[in-house]
């Protein structure tokens, strides 16, 4: 699959390494990004009984995923052994992660996930597979009678509506970068979007980009984000020549 622009071209040809001393970070989303299947709601679909409603007042922008998660808190009933014995049934991992990872690996581009959902089921699906990846996301805490804790440390103060505030992750991370391409799927995506140099995109996310102007491309896997990489990559070689 081609990628669709929504927008003018984001970068000139060859922005994926553009310098050859260029430090580039690329940002992922998890759910519904590199695990196809959107783990959190998964998860909640299962343990906590009665979630939809509050699911339905997120996705509509009355509440942020933070208080979400609370209001979802004393619904959920589940051991530590049940949730992870669920999430490793249940994961779809992106076919074409571990080789986009590669890639990435091979090209000194360094690679990050950044999730609103939980450090449990994407610390479980990434052993399963492997991956050794740097992630940021919220809590499940376990306590003895199956009911659970929801922890956010790292949402902002500031704003405070999503659990983990991926834009200031992103701000955290610029310092250390010269460019971010951020990847993403949904609502908690948005922001983060709007702060990276490049952003892939696809479902909710690519379709609030198109809304709020916020350049995008469409796509499917991570087989397609490695191949426009490859191409812009590859332009930049041919450009370089002498
Ligand atoms: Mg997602």
């Amino acid at each position: 699959m081609i990628p669709i622009m929504n927008d003018h071209p984001i970068h000139s040809p060859g922005s994926v390494g553009g310098c050859p001393c260029e430090r580039l970070l690329v940002v992922c989303d998890f759910d519904g990004t590199v695990c196809s299947v959107d783990m959190g709601n998964a998860f909640l679909e299962r343990f906590a009984k009665g979630w939809e409603e509050i699911d339905r007042s997120y996705s509509a922008g009355e509440v942020g995923s933070r208080a979400a998660y609370s209001r979802i808190a004393p619904l959920f009933r589940a051991n530590r052994s049940q949730v992870l014995d669920f999430a490793l049934r249940s994961e779809r991992l992106d076919p074409f992660f571990p080789e986009f990872l590669s890639f990435c690996r091979e090209r000194k581009i360094d690679l990050k996930i950044v999730s609103d959902g939980l450090d449990v089921y994407i610390e479980a699906i990434l052993r399963k597979y492997g991956l050794d990846v740097e992630f940021y996301s919220n809590r499940l805490l376990f306590r003895e009678d199956d009911r659970i804790d929801f922890d956010f440390p790292l949402a902002s103060e500031e704003c405070g509506r999503c659990g983990t505030c991926k834009r200031s992750l992103l701000d955290r991370f610029r310092s250390d970068y010269d460019r971010i391409i951020y990847i993403g799927d949904s609502y908690s995506d948005v922001c983060p979007a709007r702060a990276a140099d490049q952003v892939f995109a696809k479902a909710i996310l690519y379709e609030k980009c198109v809304k709020n102007g916020t350049p995008s491309l469409l796509f499917n896997d991570f087989g397609d984000i490695r191949r426009c990489l490859e191409k812009t990559s590859s332009s930049t070689t041919s450009v370089m020549k002498p």
